[in-house]
């Protein structure tokens, strides 16, 4: 790495940024996090962005480890991650959530138009192949050369490795900004094997870079203080992504302790989406679902605060079918054969497994706990009974205010993650900085969940993973005083009054009775006698049922970002929406491609 600077290059930094257009068989991103890992004035953050046409085979990344050993305390984590590689974004959180990797696995140049930030460093060229020839020269026509020069900041060294640069492909880096590559051998000091020559240059454009690319990419925010509104799942998952990068962060919320809006629900299901088309939705949840469960792995404790179990899917209220064309890869997401256990445990239940799908990647999550965990961070200050009336804004500064007048924040950075309430906060902050863009309305859907201990009887009739297609059961759950079952939920008009618990109820076990019928009848004597209990929360949705993310301010206004709208699947979206947002704010690869990311922006029409 020698050949391109590293590490003197991203010594004093916070962030480092490397494109990578091979991730090969892993060797050179492997020699990277070993390099970074051992140097102590590294950056905090490294982000490795790796093209890839396709990814080794989890024995020859075990292969290529093995020859790392000072790793070997972190390298579960990336085994662990190592599934599902479907065309698209996947981000890995790797090295205690500070080394970043996204594998986008695709066509070269169709990927980099999807990658929307400025490398410090670029890696261009093969790396060793990962059992199939690369695709051949894929990055080395005029459109190659200007999607790289795209992803370039003024300075950018590139080294070219295993790739001699021909008289043509230097005047295609030339035109395209890049000084001509120089030569480097072991002799000179390059890392390179005796004898075999390096090629680097420097993105130097002898044009003035334009005000349309500036736009398309702000400036990295460097860190500082941002303070967060709202301390559910959004809030948390944006504060924590935000001090993991060295960020100071304040979360207030209205409540007197964290998680007491819609992530006080006790315990909730993480499952990917599937669609026919593997719809935008579908690659979404994927995404989500990948981050959410390396954060609760990282974070959390498995079997009290979380279950990677995998969830059954029945065909009931809706028949999900997966793609026509679903690969092998996806079948390690979702697929349509049951495994035996799963299919005979629902047969038991008398569940209908006419058409069923078992998502492996699939679990429950009390969302509470990881709250919890996400502000457990040192970087984090947590501000409880401090209800934001509203906004004003003074030098660039944003002041947050209670009712009474009190001041209760102030901070250039200010993330609204009050589910909601975002909306009205958004407009108080439009009347303080003009131009900012206003939010999309939202709708709240009140949802009530039954649920009750277990006794030893029912226990026994009841799958040991969730099930879901008519609401969703959720058994064997731990509870303090023992283990518990969760069944719902009831979507109501969160406008209409609340009709109390016992219609809930009723909806709730006559879901049951078509999802798992025999399962239900060992329940029937509790909701006769009472002893079934009811949790009742709102979710908050946009039109489009997908998330509100991102930036509302434009060039150089104040920082205001926005996490809402997570319906009814924050526990999916949360942690995608926060590290979107924190990509954002520091100039990293988002972990969506830029389509997906435009789909989800909270400045999206109204
Ligand atoms: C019955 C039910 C079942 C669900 N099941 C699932 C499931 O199985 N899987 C799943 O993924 N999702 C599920 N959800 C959805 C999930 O719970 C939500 O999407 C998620 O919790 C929303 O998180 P949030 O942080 O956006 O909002 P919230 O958790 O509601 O947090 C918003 C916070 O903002 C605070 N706040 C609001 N206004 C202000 C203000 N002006 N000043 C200061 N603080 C303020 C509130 O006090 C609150 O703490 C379910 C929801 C319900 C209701």
């Amino acid at each position: 790495m020698r050949v391109c600077g590293l590490p003197q290059a991203w010594r004093g930094h916070g962030t480092w940024r490397i494109l990578d257009t091979d991730f090969g068989c892993g060797q050179r991103f492997v020699a990277l996090w070993q390099q970074w890992a051992h140097d102590p004035a590294a950056p905090r953050i490294l982000h490795v962005a790796a093209l890839a046409t396709r990814l080794p085979q989890l024995s020859s990344l075990h292969d290529v480890l093995r020859a790392y050993p000072a790793l070997a305390d972190y390298t579960d984590e990336l085994t662990r991650q190592w599934f599902g590689w479907l065309p698209g974004f996947h981000r890995l959180s790797l090295h205690g959530g500070r080394l970043h990797l996204t594998l986008c696995i695709g066509p070269p140049q169709q990927m980099l138009r999807q990658l929307q930030f400025a490398a410090d460093t670029v890696l261009l060229g093969m790396g060793p192949p990962a059992g199939t020839p690369p695709a051949p020269d894929a990055l080395c026509d005029i459109w190659g050369a200007k999607g790289l020069a795209r992803l370039c900041r003024r300075g950018t060294r590139m080294a070219l490795t295993g790739v001699r640069p021909s008289p043509p492909m230097i005047d295609m880096l030339v035109q395209t900004g890049f000084t001509e590559p120089q030569a480097h051998t072991a002799d000179t000091g390059a890392d390179t094997p005796q004898g075999e020559p390096a090629w680097s240059c420097e993105f130097q454009p002898r044009w003035q870079l334009n005000r349309t690319r500036s736009a398309a990419q702000p400036a990295p925010v460097a860190a500082g203080h941002c303070v967060v509104v709202g301390a559910g799942i959004a809030g948390a998952a944006v504060a924590e992504a935000l001090a993991r990068r060295g960020w100071k962060v304040t979360v207030l919320d209205a409540a007197p302790a964290p998680a007491a809006g819609a992530s006080a629900l006790p315990v909730g299901l993480l499952l990917p989406h599937v669609s026919r088309d593997d719809s935008a939705r579908s690659q979404l949840s994927r995404a989500g679902a990948r981050l959410t469960w390396q954060t609760v792995k990282r974070l959390c404790s498995a079997g009290t605060d979380f279950d990677n179990c995998g969830v059954a899917e029945l065909a009931i209220d809706r028949v999900r079918r997966l793609p026509a064309d679903w690969p092998p890869q996806g079948r390690s997401w979702s697929d349509d054969t049951l495994p035996p256990q799963v299919a005979q445990s629902l047969a038991d239940a008398g569940a209908p497994t006419g058409q069923a799908l078992w998502h492996a990647q699939g679990g429950w999550i009390r969302p509470q706990s990881l709250v919890e965990a996400l502000l457990a961070h040192t970087g984090i200050h947590w501000q409880g009974d401090s209800q934001v009336h509203h906004i004003s804004c003074v030098d660039r500064i944003w002041h947050l205010w209670a009712a009474d007048g009190t001041p209760l924040a102030q901070a250039p950075h200010l993330v609204l993650a009050n589910a909601g309430d975002a909306p009205r906060l958004v407009e108080s902050a439009a009347e303080a900085v003009p131009g900012i863009t206003g939010l999309a309305p939202l709708t709240g859907l009140r949802g009530q969940v039954s649920w009750a201990l277990h006794h030893p009887l029912d226990a026994a009739a009841m799958p040991r993973f969730p099930v879901n297609g008519a609401g969703s059961v959720i058994a064997h759950v731990p509870h303090p005083s023992g283990t518990a079952w969760y069944a719902g939920a009831t979507y109501e008009n969160a406008n209409a009054a609340p009709e109390g618990p016992a219609p809930a109820h009723a909806h709730n076990q006559a879901q049951m009775a078509r999802l798992l019928p025999a399962s239900q009848a060992s329940l029937a004597p509790g909701f006769e006698t009472g002893s079934v209990q009811c949790w009742q929360g709102t979710r908050w949705a946009t039109g489009d049922r997908l998330p509100l993310a991102g930036r509302l301010h434009a060039g150089d206004q104040p920082g205001l970002w926005v996490s809402t709208a997570m319906g009814s699947r924050g526990l999916t979206y949360a942690v995608l929406c926060a590290e979107l947002i924190a990509a954002q704010l520091g100039g990293e690869p988002a972990p969506l491609p830029h389509r997906l990311a435009r789909l989800i922006a909270a400045s999206r029409a109204r």
